[in-house]
C-alpha cells in the first residue's frame, strides 16, 4: 500500500500532480478542498460552515476537516492506497490523522512538497482564478492570506513528518510534466 501526501502552499500544483499520480499508482485522490467545494455545490450544512472560512482563505476548523476526511477514507476499504492533497494543514490535524491510521494500521509512504516562491504562487492563482470559478482565487488579499495561513499554520505540518524521515522537498517550477518525474522519483525511491 502506498499513501502520499502532497504538499505545498496554495498554488503549487498540488491537485494537478495529485490526479496524475493517483491514476499511475491507482491511489484514492482525496483533496479535502475539493470535497468541500463539493458540500458547498450541494448547500449542506457542512458547505455552509465551510464556506465562511474558505471565503476569506482561513482554514476550515479542524474537527470539521478531519471528521469529513475519516468519513471519505472509510468509503474506500479495499483501495491500494491514498494521496492525500491539502490535508492535513495544522499539526493538529497531523496528531489527529495519525490516529485514523493507527486505528487502520496504515502508514504515510511519502510527504512531497512542492516549492514555490510566492509571486510565481501569487501569479499563478490569480490566472486560475480567471477560468476556476473560485471566489478565493479572484481576490489578491484572500489569496495573500491563505499564503500567509500556509506560513504559520501549514508549514510545521513539515516538521512533523520529517522527524519521521518520510518529507521531501522537490522544486515545483518547470514543466507539468517535468514535476510529475520528479515526483514520480521520490515515489519510486
Ligand atoms: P484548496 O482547494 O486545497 O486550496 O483549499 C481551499 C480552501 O478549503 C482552503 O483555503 C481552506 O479554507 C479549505 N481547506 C481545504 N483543506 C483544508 C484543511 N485540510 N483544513 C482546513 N481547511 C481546509
Amino acid at each position: 500500500m502506498i499513501n502520499l501526501i502532497l504538499f505545498g502552499p496554495p498554488g503549487s500544483g498540488k491537485g494537478t500532480q495529485a490526479k496524475s499520480i493517483a491514476e499511475k499508482y491507482d491511489l484514492i485522490h482525496i483533496s479535502t478542498g475539493d470535497l468541500f467545494r463539493y458540500e458547498i455545490g450541494n448547500n449542506t450544512p457542512l458547505g455552509q460552515k465551510a464556506q465562511e472560512f474558505m471565503d476569506k482563505g482561513e482554514l476550515v476548523p479542524d474537527s470539521v476537516t478531519v471528521g469529513m476526511l475519516e468519513n471519505k477514507m472509510n468509503m474506500h476499504p479495499d483501495s491500494k492506497g491514498f494521496i492525500f492533497d491539502g490535508f492535513p494543514r495544522t499539526t493538529a490535524q497531523a496528531e489527529a490523522f495519525q490516529e485514523i491510521l493507527d486505528k487502520k494500521e496504515f502508514t504515510i509512504s511519502h510527504l512531497v512538497s512542492l516549492d514555490v516562491e510566492e509571486n510565481e504562487l501569487v501569479k499563478r492563482l490569480l490566472e486560475r482564478g480567471k477560468t476556476s470559478g473560485r471566489s478565493d482565487d479572484a481576490d489578491e488579499s484572500v489569496i495573500r492570506n491563505r499564503i500567509s495561513v500556509y506560513h504559520e499554520q501549514t508549514s510545521p505540518v513539515y516538521n512533523y513528518y520529517d522527524k519521521d524521515g518520510v518529507a521531501k522537498t522537490i522544486n515545483g517550477i518547470g514543466t507539468i510534466d517535468e514535476i510529475f518525474s520528479r515526483l514520480c522519483a521520490v515515489i519510486d525511491s
